[in-house]
């Protein structure tokens, strides 16, 4: 058979963080051919599309952003204006990133992704978009975001009503005017607490419709001064190489000490440090919150007392007051003024748990007890995540076959990074890997690099197929269900055990064995001669052998860890 040599070396899917870095590495590090399809006119992703007012990072922004993998320079020359930088600044960050090296020339703007399928005969991606490109690729990289494709829930009647409606992930670019509106938000996570205090501000009348109350932890946003500047600067080294280390993809460790170890006076002091400090610290103060149920109520219950002390009404407070799911088994939200906006006049928490939404109607929402009148409802309704995105992209592999069967029951990769069955699609923060329980950007970074090492080890052996074996890929599922298991995250009904959807498979989505362990692990798969990939040329593959080495690095990182 004569087969045509394909367009690209690689095509990717998507122009945020993931996509930007990797086109990078591809062009200017590589030396490939690429080109990205972005279905938005702009690059930016998350942060081209959720416009919302209020909307901001939850990581700070020091270490929300490229590290020195891309350049030292850029992080010298580039100074955040708040430690929590808010969606204007952060997009144009990213607008800056691609400015500077010149990626916009290589991206296809305003083009979706509709089609992906594999050639068993030539081992080639042909890519389709809904702008009418068709084009063939060696590799094929999802740079599509873990949270990009919007939830609307389906309440009987959404269609018919008569104001206006808005979901924070596809927010307007002109913005919106809520003065002397009657609005309702629907949804109470890290969204909905960034949005919530902004409307109140404006609207007549705010009606927040909760369905599940969450830890909310102080934010703690303040603007960044020179002094804050040139500290981080001269520490940018420790910084990220802490980032690359820790669990969580932050640049402070989780103190190696239980919550059941100290006095009641010595935790409430340490817990009260965090919660002064603001941000996810609160969360690394001991190492058995998300392993201890007794140790994890007790940053519960000290969160639940920040609550009492914000919210005049007790019946209020009660009932912005977690106590269906441990702390952090949902995403906590960074609050800055939101438990503040259940004190004015001009808000309502309505409880739609006890008394659900049963319909939208032509003037607003209906449950079975009330009506709530309103001129905009603002769906905070989050997102299908993780896989979501990827079932859009219409992945068919070898044989024929669609990424959504082989996952009908949940997802089944190679570290989340490959999956057996499809040659040459790698997948940036892909299910199974740390991607949202980490600071992304670092996770980001290890799975571009990752990859570039990849395609670069393939060049250079003269090969051009590799895929994920069978054992591998049912190997790192178990492990990555072990992992979960040992933890309390499988109790709550989180979007991240995709519990959001309704109908979709219940798993961990994302890997909870830490950022850390997780680099160690890739590290040793790629020195092991890409340990559980087959690979090859033209599409056939053969197997390099499978030793396990995932697991075992995992277990000797322990064991170290475990050592006096
Ligand atoms: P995205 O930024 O989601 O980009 C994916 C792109 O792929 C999108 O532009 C999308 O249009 C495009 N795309 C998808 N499907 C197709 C298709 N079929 N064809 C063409 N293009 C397609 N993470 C943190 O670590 N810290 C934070 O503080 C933080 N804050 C966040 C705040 C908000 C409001 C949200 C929603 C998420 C936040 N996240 C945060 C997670 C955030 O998504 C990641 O940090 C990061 O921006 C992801 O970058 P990405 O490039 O992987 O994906
Ligand atoms: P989310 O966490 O999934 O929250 C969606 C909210 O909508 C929840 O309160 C949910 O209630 C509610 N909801 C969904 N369907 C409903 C229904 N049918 N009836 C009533 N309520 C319903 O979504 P999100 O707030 O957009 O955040 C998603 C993720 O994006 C975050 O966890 C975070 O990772 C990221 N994010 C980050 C930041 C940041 O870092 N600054 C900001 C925003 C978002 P239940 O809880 O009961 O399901």
């Amino acid at each position: 058979m004569t087969t045509a040599q394909p367009q690209f070396d690689a095509v990717v899917v998507g122009a945020g963080f993931s996509g930007l870095y990797m086109l990078h590495r591809l062009r200017d590090t590589l030396g490939m051919s690429a080109v990205v399809f972005e279905a938005g006119d702009d690059v930016g992703g998350t942060w081209y599309w959720n416009r919302y007012p209020g909307a901001r990072c939850d990581s700070e922004s020091y270490f929300y952003s490229f590290s020195d993998r891309l350049s030292e320079d850029l992080l010298q020359e580039w100074t955040w204006s708040e430690r929590f930088a808010a969606q204007p600044e952060i997009l144009r960050y990213l607008s800056h990133v691609a400015d500077r090296y010149d990626l916009r020339r290589d991206i296809r703007f305003g083009t979706r992704v509709v089609a992906a399928e594999y050639g068993d005969g030539d081992g080639t991606w042909t890519v389709t978009t809904d702008a009418g490109d068709r084009v063939t690729a060696t590799y094929l990289i999802t740079a599509v975001g873990c949270l990009s494709t919007t939830n609307l829930p389906e309440f009987p009647g959404r269609e018919s009503f008569r104001g206006e409606s808005f979901h924070t992930g596809l927010w307007p670019h002109d913005g919106v005017d809520f003065t002397g509106k009657r609005v309702a938000v629907i949804g109470t996570g890290a969204t909905a607490v960034q949005v919530v205090p902004e409307i109140a501000e404006q609207a007549e009348h705010l009606y927040v419709l909760q369905r599940t109350a969450n830890y909310d932890i102080a934010g703690g946003n303040r603007p960044m001064d020179d002094e804050d500047g040139r500290r981080i600067k001269e520490n940018y080294t420790e910084i990220w190489a802490t980032t690359r280390e820790t669990g969580f993809g932050f640049p402070y460790h989780t103190q190696n000490r239980s919550a059941l170890s100290v006095s009641d006076a010595e935790r409430r002091q340490i817990f009260t440090e965090a919660w002064e400090t603001g941000g996810f610290r609160l969360g690394t103060t001991f190492n058995d919150l998300l392993l201890d149920e007794k140790a994890n109520e007790t940053a519960a219950e000290f969160l639940r007392e920040r609550i009492r002390e914000r919210v005049t009404d007790p019946a209020v407070a009660e009932l912005l007051s977690p106590r269906d799911h441990p702390f952090f088994t949902k995403r906590p939200p960074l609050e800055n003024g939101y438990y503040d906006t259940f004190n004015r006049e001009n808000v309502t928490l309505v409880d739609v748990r006890t008394v659900p939404i049963s319909e939208i109607t032509p003037t607003g929402v209906r449950t079975a007890d009330a009506e709530y009148e309103v001129d905009a409802i603002v769906y905070a309704t989050g997102f299908d995540a993780m896989t979501g995105t990827l079932f859009t992209l219409g992945i068919r592999g070898r044989d024929g076959r669609d990424l959504r069967d082989k996952w009908a029951d949940g997802p089944r990769s190679y570290l989340g990074v490959a999956t057996h069955g499809f040659p040459n699609l790698f997948m940036i923060t892909g299910p199974q890997s740390p991607s949202v329980l980490s600071n992304m950007p670092v996770s980001i970074e290890q799975h571009v690099d990752w990859i570039t090492d990849c395609l670069r080890d393939q060049r250079a052996h003269g090969l051009d197929t590799i895929e994920a074996l069978p054992d591998a890929e049912d190997d790192w599922v178990d492990h990555h269900d072990e992992v979960t298991a040992a933890t309390l995250l499988p109790r709550a009904n989180s979007w991240w055990v995709g519990a959001n959807i309704p109908g979709k498979p219940r798993s961990l989505y994302p890997y909870v064995g830490g950022v850390g362990t997780y680099r160690l692990i890739c590290d040793a798969v790629a020195n092991r001669d890409y340990d559980g990939f087959a690979r090859g040329t033209g599409g056939a593959a053969t197997s390099g052998g499978f030793t396990g080495v995932a697991r075992a690095t995992f277990a000797d990182v322990l064991a170290a860890a475990a050592a006096p």
